[in-house]
């Protein structure tokens, strides 16, 4: 098939490294990748990059595709992959929808989120409300989304239909999720998902505090040390070692959401390293934000588990170093404005979550750069290692057969956040006011442009039609129990 887009990339991210690579893309598909070396494809010139559009001149055979080159100032990468975002929609469309959620993806270089199971209403714990949110999400999604299913109190039936319905694996809570109409799994509950998770050959995502650890209920004051001494690094730990254990009896899948506490990374070392199919993500916030710079009353900081200190944040960092952690993704949470003001400033009463959906890759490189690690470092993070987490095949690569999901990030673009300027909803977020180092340009979705930095006025996305598409996971894979 004739390519219809060719991108010249001085550094494109392809089998896990940095090279000079000619990407040929016709019919939204990734159709050849050459080494710019290669006689015939190293023909672009620079008054071409901007063209997306036909050639402007008879002077081309017609068959001539359109041509961007990526600066030397910038790297190509595959689109990001965000397996932890809650869009909320329908049911709290005024905290988050799927169309200001997915635009915010695209303006953050993600082509391919994974949706949470709650917030919305319904949440997620059938097939019918699988339905529901699929109808929702169908006309909005600016890029690719699947979804999880939940695991909650009383559903365990109902969880083979989800599985044979696409859910991407099961998400539970060991503590109170926030909201009432999702409620917690006991150590119980707990063995008996991951037991018959196991036995679909789907995944166990856990939100994994200890309520037996957790402190206070309300109003907890205007103190952030209050908020952070309320749930202690210990009820991390304890959760931990519970999905550790269910995982190890199960013989299934787990993966640890949000991890804060990098006390907890032994343990999981020491399980992975025993053969337990156990994964672990992190997020931005707790990767480039400590508790010693948040403000007292800064409930946009407020997050659950929290934001810990400086030293801790160092032992995440080795985490993420060392490998042991597997992905990094936004856990992007918003609510209203109000309700993230609620009691204004008190830790025990805002809503817990953090809107950073648009600016992940920006806040952890700029963060990566002070401690001196590498781009390359990063990237597996944000890519493969968020689509393995969710058994997304085709996500997270740039090879010949994919979608051509594409991402230009500008490694040295100077990013001011201001929360007004970010795509989600509602505009409030614990980034705002920061200075970034390094900034999404240009995203594709299939070889189609969703976001162009240059777009100041947003023409070219506020009028495309949403061309995002619905996921559902394959259950080719069975893992033996
Ligand atoms: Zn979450």
């Amino acid at each position: 098939m004739a390519s219809e887009l060719r991108i010249h990339a001085g550094r494109a991210w392809i089998d896990g490294a940095f090279r000079p690579a000619v990407i040929d893309i016709a019919d939204g598909v990734i159709v050849a990748i050459t080494d710019p070396g290669d006689g015939e494809q190293g023909d672009a010139e620079p008054g071409t990059a901007e063209s997306t559009g036909a050639p402007a001149t008879g002077i081309r055979p017609a068959t001539r595709p359109a041509t961007v080159i990526v600066p030397d100032d910038a790297v190509l990468l595959p689109g990001l992959v965000d397996s932890h975002v809650h869009v909320n929609e329908p049911g709290r469309t005024e905290w988050e929808g799927f169309r200001s959620a997915t635009r915010a993806a695209a303006a953050g270089g993600v082509t391919t989120i994974v949706d949470m199971p709650l917030n919305s209403v319904p949440p997620t714990t059938s097939v019918a409300a699988l339905r529901v949110k699929q109808d929702a999400a169908a006309a909005s999604a600016f890029v690719d989304i699947g979804f999880w299913g939940g695991a909650v109190p009383g559903n365990l039936g109902g969880l083979a239909p989800l599985h044979e319905a696409g859910v991407y694996g099961f998400k539970c809570f060991l503590a109170p999720s926030g909201v009432d109409e999702f409620g917690h799994l006991d150590r119980s509950g707990l063995e008996a998902a991951m037991a018959e998770i196991a036995a679909l050959g789907s995944r166990l995502i856990v939100h994994a505090e200890d309520p037996d650890h957790l402190h206070g209920d309300g109003a907890l004051g205007r103190g952030y040390a209050g908020f952070l001494a309320s749930r202690p690094p210990e009820s991390e730990e304890a959760a931990i070692d519970a999905v550790i254990a269910a995982a190890r009896r199960s013989g299934g899948r787990a993966h640890v959401l949000h991890l804060s506490d990098g006390r907890a990374l032994p343990a999981i070392r020491a399980a992975k390293a025993e053969g337990i199919a156990l994964t672990v993500e992190t997020c931005p916030h707790y990767l480039a934000i400590v508790a010693e710079d948040i403000p007292d009353g800064a409930s946009e900081f407020k997050c659950c588990p929290p934001i810990r200190e400086a030293a801790n944040q160092d032992l995440l960092w080795q985490g993420v170093v060392d490998g042991t952690i597997d992905a990094i993704v936004s856990d992007h949470s918003p609510s209203t404005v109000e309700r993230k003001r609620a009691g204004d400033g008190d830790f025990g009463l805002a809503w817990g979550g953090i809107s950073g959906l648009q600016v992940g890759l920006s806040a952890v490189w700029t963060e990566a750069r002070t401690r001196g690690i590498p781009l390359s470092t990063l990237i597996p993070l944000f890519t493969t290692g968020p689509a393995a987490v969710a058994g997304l095949a085709e996500a997270g690569r740039i090879a010949v057969g994919t979608p051509a999901h594409l991402t230009v990030f500008g490694v040295d673009d100077a990013l001011h956040v201001q929360a007004r300027d970010l795509r989600h909803k509602n505009p409030i977020s614990a980034y705002d006011g920061r200075e970034l180092t390094g900034r999404i340009r240009r995203t594709w979705l299939r070889g189609v442009p969703i976001f162009d930095v240059e777009d100041v006025e947003d023409v070219n996305a506020a009028s495309a039609a949403p061309a995002g598409r619905l996921l559902t996971a394959p259950h080719t894979e069975r893992i033996a129990v």
